[in-house]
């Protein structure tokens, strides 16, 4: 049977539930979308920072836990301000059933700690709505075809909410958050960072892959896919934030600007290959061992070789990086050279694709403040150049007035 309603799906992160009182907030929130008549899910994250204090508390007790463990262990925090939810919108006299993500139907693959949704089975959902009911997911979290509970990875009750919206066919899927949207740059790094009225899924598809923390890849990903218009947004007032979306029918702006923003991630590391035997096979075989491991690969130069012999350089999450020196210390008649205080700053914007000088424009720009370039990756709407850690705020600022974002 069809659902006639208009369903939303409100997605409210771990500093928006941080406490009782947030908590009653959010419930006028949920509320109040519910009383404009339509039938509300709502999927939260872990109040605050419990899923780190519950990762800690199995690192006292074990130094290698079970996965299996530790997903039911780190479930258990959204679970917490799941139930809360429900009874403080109950409190208010509504009506409100909390669910966990298996409950919800959201069923995914084995992999614990970073499982992939597989399907997600509405029934029980929308029998909760038709009950009248405000439905609460549990975010993060899914349940194996074996009846094991599992996580979607750190950040993943973004993906939750995406994956609800794009199975319930919602309307749009409202991200809210402790920042006011999607800006031109890092405002904590930025004064003149200002906040963007709408961007396209692969501008933000970009922003989030090279640094920008407000909302996760996976989520933007799965909303691209399935066209769920995404409305990431303030928890703390009643502003318009940013929707992502590939409609710019509302856009007011009558050409898109070259550059939407400017992106830094500092929790990169390079790692320099040299002497490598350049023959058909070697990067097959590097990237191959890395890949064995679970380590992503960002960046990649390779030289050009002299008397045979190849360098490739590379970037890596730097959590990842003892993990690479095992794997790399395997191969045989290779220097291994790692960088960690390394930063990559990036530009994005759509507008770039059919505007040449983009890139020459930003490395003059860096070049004017003294910057030294150490690898340089593109796609067709974003440059990324690694540079040292230390002049990461520099840059950033110097390329956001350079290309007059503020
Ligand atoms: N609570 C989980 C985390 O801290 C999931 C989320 O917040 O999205 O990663
Ligand atoms: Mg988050």
């Amino acid at each position: 049977m069809r659902y006639k309603k208009d369903i939303v799906v409100l997605k409210f992160g771990g500093t928006s539930v941080g406490d009782i009182e947030k908590i009653k907030r959010v419930a006028d929130r949920v509320i109040r979308s519910k009383n404009e008549g339509k039938s509300v899910v709502v999927v939260v994250s872990a109040m605050g920072d419990t899923t780190d204090k519950l990762i800690g508390l199995a690192g006292e007790i074990a130094s290698n836990p079970s996965r299996r463990e530790m997903d039911m262990l780190v479930s258990t925090g959204e679970c917490v301000s799941g139930s809360l939810l429900a009874m403080a919108i109950q409190e208010k006299g509504y009506k409100s059933v909390s669910l966990t993500g298996g409950q919800a139907g959201i069923v995914t693959d084995e992999l614990y700690s970073n499982a992939k949704i597989l399907n997600i089975r509405t029934e029980r959902i929308l029998k909760e709505l038709r009950r009248d009911r405000i439905v609460i997911v549990a975010g993060f979290q899914g349940v194996d075809t074996g009846g094991n509970i599992t996580t979607l990875g750190r950040g993943g009750s973004d993906t939750t909410a995406v994956a609800l919206a794009t199975a319930l066919k919602a309307k749009y899927c409202e991200i809210y958050t402790d920042v006011e949207g999607v800006y031109s740059a890092d405002p904590n790094m930025v004064e003149e960072a200002k906040k963007l009225e709408s961007i396209s899924y692969d501008e933000m598809l970009e922003l989030a892959s090279s640094g920008a923390k407000v909302i996760h890849l996976r989520a933007v990903e799965f909303a691209k896919k399935n066209n769920v218009i995404l409305h990431i947004r303030s928890s703390f007032n009643d502003n318009e934030g940013t929707w992502v979306m590939d409609d710019f029918k509302k856009d007011v702006r009558m050409e898109r600007p070259v550059i939407t923003g400017v992106t830094y991630d500092v929790g990169e590391a390079k790692v320099s290959i040299f002497g490598l035997e350049d023959k058909p096979g070697i990067a097959a075989d590097l990237f191959g061992r890395l890949a064995e491991k679970n380590i992503n690969v960002d960046l990649i130069v390779q030289n050009v070789s002299e008397k045979n012999i190849a360098a490739i350089s590379f970037t890596i999450r730097t959590e990842d990086v003892p993990l690479a020196k095992k794997v790399l210390k395997k191969m045989k008649n290779v220097r291994t050279e790692i960088d960690t205080e390394i930063a990559k700053v990036s530009i994005i914007g759509a507008g770039m694709q059919s505007n040449p000088g983009v890139a020459a424009k930003m490395f003059k720009i860096l070049a004017e403040k003294d910057i030294n370039i150490e690898m340089i990756s593109t796609s067709p709407i974003r440059i990324s150049c690694v540079i040292k850690e230390n002049r990461i705020k520099e840059a950033v600022k110097a390329l956001h007035a350079g290309f007059e974002l503020a």
